[in-house]
């Protein structure tokens, strides 16, 4: 039995795309058709507008074909799946033992674990049972969980093996699959596992693929993996959230951990994310900051789940500012209001790079990622420059200063920034500015024309420029 029924034969392909054109004129959740349980609790998380990704994949997945989105985090992904498999849901129906009708892949534990959240907070008036199969944690509650079957399971790839293996799980039930962050999935080496599970599925089932990126692997997975999908596809990776203002600092390797407590001091960030390429980079990042009065905490896959999972709510909750994280870590953490993502290091992948600063600018925020870069990781830049089509401005050592009025400062860390005045610079660095905030933290252009970052005796560290010049005093929002 299917959720919903499948769209074949030789309209489908004009239907759909006449929905597709159809659906950009969506511009509210009662638009869609979606089940009045849904979107009273869409009221509730105010979701006033329904994001460019939802407005493409929802009718799509409505209409029961399967779907390639390509959307990064922080598009609106998962509301994107989430709503029209739950309104598929609604309907309710007995429940096989040891089985789930929807079963959600994605990467990681956190990533699995906020999906869940997001389909029981949209799915919350319908009365759906969801469950989550991760590793990590002890598999006698999942098991239990599942007995009595459920209609959605969100699950990394590992450990939904394992249960299926223990017959604690069957797959012959599935109606719909979902394959999230599935670039990343590869990335991680899940191909294997996640063919497994595939060649276990009904093939008469629904997939939806989301995945930031299309490499070839995604095409060819796909290829092999969904039926006649139609794409949809919203900012592409190359296209680097407009948003987000990009900045370099050229700094020795040694230096690194000065420069970025001069850097946390003088940018006064708000919720900030940090990037280390290694777990023991990221301990000793933070083993750094803490003892330069900076208070932060790791995220990496040494940690064990309880001790990720309580970085993660002291980091959402507000009582660390700043979290530092690895790549894989921090792939599935959703956190909204991130001010700063800040690179450690400079990941050797592009992709990568546009992965980590979409942790900021999510859901139509600004944001400012700022990368320290030392002599070998120069080349990485060269990549992504080409990848995201622009060069990001370098912080400019070589400009005069003045001091920026210490009344903006509503949320730093540590002391005001000193900011100077000083020349404009060259063209070059005017295109990534976009948003240019005012030095009171509200949005504006600023008139400030060079910034530079001191050491707190007063000699100069780093310096910004032109609109660059754009120190941000972040409220607590
Ligand atoms: P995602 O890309 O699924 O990780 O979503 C990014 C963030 O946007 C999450 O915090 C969601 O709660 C939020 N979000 C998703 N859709 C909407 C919407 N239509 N309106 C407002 N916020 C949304």
């Amino acid at each position: 039995m299917s959720i919903i029924a499948r769209n074949e034969g030789p309209l489908h392909a004009a239907a759909t795309t006449a929905r597709a054109i159809e659906s950009f004129l969506l511009t509210s959740f009662h638009d869609f058709g979606l089940n009045d349980a849904i979107t009273r609790a869409l009221a509730e998380e105010k979701y006033f507008t329904p994001t460019p990704i939802q407005v493409q994949t929802i009718p799509l997945v409505m209409a029961g074909g399967d779907v390639i989105g390509i959307a990064q985090t922080g598009t609106g992904k998962t509301a994107a799946f989430a709503l029209p498999i739950l309104h598929g849901l609604a309907s309710q129906q007995q429940l096989p033992r040891k089985s789930c009708r929807v079963l959600v892949l994605s990467p990681t534990r956190e990533l699995s674990s906020q999906i869940l959240d997001s389909f029981r907070a949209y799915g919350r008036h319908l009365g759906i049972r969801a469950a989550l199969a991760i590793g990590g944690v002890s598999m006698g509650n999942q098991v239990r969980a599942l007995l009595g079957g459920v209609d959605v399971l969100v699950a990394t790839p590992g450990r939904l093996l394992d249960l299926v293996k223990g017959n604690a799980l069957r797959l012959d039930n599935v109606e719909c699959l979902v394959l999230d962050e599935a670039d990343r999935m590869l990335d991680m080496g899940f191909i294997h596992d996640i063919r497994k599970i595939v060649a276990k599925l009904p093939a008469g089932r629904q997939t939806l693929m989301f995945s930031a990126t299309m490499p070839r692997a995604i095409a060819d997975l796909a290829a092999q993996m969904l039926r006649n999908p139609v794409r949809a596809a919203v900012a592409p990776v190359a296209s680097t959230a407009e948003r987000i203002e990009q900045r370099l600092i050229r700094v020795d390797r040694a230096a690194k951990p000065a420069a970025l407590v001069d850097l946390l001091r003088g940018e006064a960030p708000g919720r900030t994310l940090i990037f280390t390429r290694t777990k023991h980079g990221a301990d000793k990042v933070v083993r750094h900051l803490i003892r330069t009065g900076i208070a932060a905490s790791a995220i990496h896959g040494n940690k064990s789940q309880n001790q990720r999972e309580r970085a993660l709510a002291a980091f959402r909750d507000g009582e660390v500012r700043i979290l530092v994280a690895t790549d894989i870590a921090a792939r599935g953490i959703d956190v909204d209001g991130i001010s700063h993502v800040i690179n450690f290091d400079v990941p050797n992948v592009p992709e990568t790079y546009v992965h980590r600063i979409g942790r900021t600018a999510r859901a139509g925020a600004a944001g400012i990622a700022i990368s320290l870069c030392d002599r070998e990781e120069t080349a990485y830049v060269r990549d992504i420059e080409k990848l995201i089509r622009r060069s990001i401005p370098v912080i400019d050592p070589a400009a005069p200063a003045r001091r920026l009025d210490p009344a903006g400062m509503k949320a730093g860390i540590g002391h005001p920034p000193t900011v100077r005045a000083g020349k404009q610079r060259s063209p070059r660095d005017s295109s990534a500015h976009k948003q240019p905030r005012s030095d009171h933290g509200s949005r504006g252009t600023s008139s400030i024309a060079s910034v530079a970052f001191m050491h707190r005796d007063g000699s100069p560290a780093y310096r910004s420029s032109s609109h660059a010049a754009t120190v941000t005093a972040h409220s607590k929002d």
